[in-house]
């Protein structure tokens, strides 16, 4: 190991981290890591990468992008945005709008989108302008765009470098939630932490809330798949030996690095875009059924590399950092926050699971791990242990009578996403606040899912 690694977790916690610490031990030896290899408390078992796991190279020291240590769901996140209505007013007509939403917000495997087929400039358009674009096309506010990680668009997306299949599977797509993990949720604030910065994100108690948590589909996934293979090509030739062939990486300034890292832009604006038009799709029934405005809190991904500015050992160093499976926490303060979010931090959405809360949080100073937290509650079952275990339509039944109205895409795919299936979400909350990676801000609890 070049670095140490580091997890934070409760001893509790650390008891379901399993082989994904010997992921955070492998990252270690990735060439050109500083300071750590971390892991948030969700941590749990992925390709190459655990999902928990951040990492930050220099490219000045030879220092390596890998596609394992952002994920097949290129900058998959979440989106929350606050209606201008209590979940009092809402449950006259909860049934209605589930009903509304439910044919309006395409999932599953391959079942249809938003913007089916867009032509080639407007495909590009997408890939290099993300939420910007969408909002351009009249799917959404320009105010959407001032609450949006990196104004709705990252920069430097490079088109060329998504490959034809890429394209074809996202030509489909555009406007989807995808599979089991992905949903847009009806919720309430259940509890304020902090009544300052909760009002300064535009949150109070009692509240409407909409979450939606969906990525880059099968564009995402074909890109990931790409260049993985092409980096475990080239290892070689950069003198490159890591401890896991998951761990596939090539230098950030060689060609195959800068040529994952325009195709993970591209990416990574089409998820944004996605989001974008999922939400836009969203406060159209609102609108309709409850006469409900829906304003953008924040936007914000937890599968993601990116370029950016820290203090390691003394010197502010240009790093690529790798967060997979955890959220970007920018402190108060930070020139990259919108002006009106600057005293109050970065909003860090953690969704929790369908059945118990989730939570919104703000970065902190000095944060440790280049200001990063947690993104959710984390696996403890697979997908295929949790089915096994669970009957959908009784988990349906169970759900409806705690007065969480569902809408599944399939039975097992419900199943796969048991409350069970998933770590204590609290209990992730307050380790991630204990080891100083951020703050509660607000609970928010389930009123109805849209489940992928
Ligand atoms: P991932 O990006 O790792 O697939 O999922 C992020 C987190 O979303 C999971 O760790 C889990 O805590 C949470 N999650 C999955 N399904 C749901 C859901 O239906 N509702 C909510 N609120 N959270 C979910
Ligand atoms: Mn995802
Ligand atoms: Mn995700």
């Amino acid at each position: 190991m070049r670095v140490p690694g580091v997890l934070f977790a409760s001893p509790e916690l650390l008891t379901t981290a399993g082989n994904a610490i010997d992921q955070v031990a492998n990252v270690a030896e990735l060439p050109g890591v500083v300071d750590a290899s971390y892991a948030m408390p969700d941590i749990h078992w992925g390709y190459g990468f655990a999902i928990g796991g951040v990492a930050a190279t220099d490219p000045e020291q030879g220092g390596v992008v890998s596609p394992g240590g952002v994920g097949f769901d290129i900058s998959c996140g979440v989106r929350l945005m606050a209606a201008d209505i209590d979940a009092s007013d809402l449950e006259p007509v909860l049934e209605k709008l589930m009903d509304g939403l439910d044919p309006v917000i395409p999932r599953g495997m391959g079942k249809g989108a938003v913007w089916r087929l867009p032509g080639r400039d407007e495909l590009t358009g997408i890939l290099t302008g993300g939420s910007r674009y969408a909002v351009e096309q009249g799917h959404g506010e320009e105010r959407d765009l001032l609450r949006c990680e990196d104004a709705g668009a990252v920069a430097d997306a490079d088109p060329d470098q998504v490959g034809q299949r890429a394209i074809e599977r996202g030509a489909q797509q555009v406007g989807s939630l995808g599979s089991g993990n992905h949903f847009l949720e009806v919720q309430r604030v259940g509890e304020i932490y902090d009544p300052e910065v909760a009002e300064a994100f535009g949150l109070r108690t009692g509240q409407v809330c909409v979450m939606i948590h969906c990525g880059s589909r099968g564009l995402g996934h074909q890109i990931c798949t790409d260049h993985v293979r092409a980096m475990e090509r080239q290892m070689a030739r950069y003198g490159i030996r890591v401890p896991d062939r998951q761990l596939a990486c090539a230098p950030v300034d060689s060609a195959e690095g800068r040529a994952y890292l325009g195709a993970m832009a591209a990416a990574a604006n089409y998820g944004r875009a996605n989001r974008q038009l999922l939400a836009q799709a969203a406060r159209q029934v609102f609108r309709r059924v409850a006469g409900a405005r829906l304003d953008l809190v924040y936007d914000v991904s937890h599968n993601l590399a990116k370029l950016e500015e820290h203090q390691v050992d003394g010197e502010r160093r240009r790093l690529c950092v790798h967060r997979k499976g955890a959220t970007r926490a920018l402190p108060p303060g930070h020139p990259d926050l919108p002006p009106d979010l600057r005293d109050a931090g970065q909003p860090v959405l953690i969704p929790g699971t369908m059945g118990t809360s989730s939570y919104v949080l703000a970065g902190v100073p000095g944060g440790p791990a280049f200001a990063s937290t947690c993104h959710g509650a984390g696996r403890v079952q697979s997908r295929h242990q949790a089915a096994r275990g669970v009957d959908g339509k009784q988990l349906r039944a169970t759900m409806e009578r705690q007065g969480i109205a569902v809408r599944p895409s399939s039975w097992r795919g419900l199943a796969e996403e048991a409350p069970d299936a998933y770590k204590d979400v609290s209990a992730v909350i307050e380790a991630s606040e204990g080891a100083g990676l951020c703050r509660k801000v607000a609970r928010l609890l389930p009123i109805g899912v849209v489940k992928g």
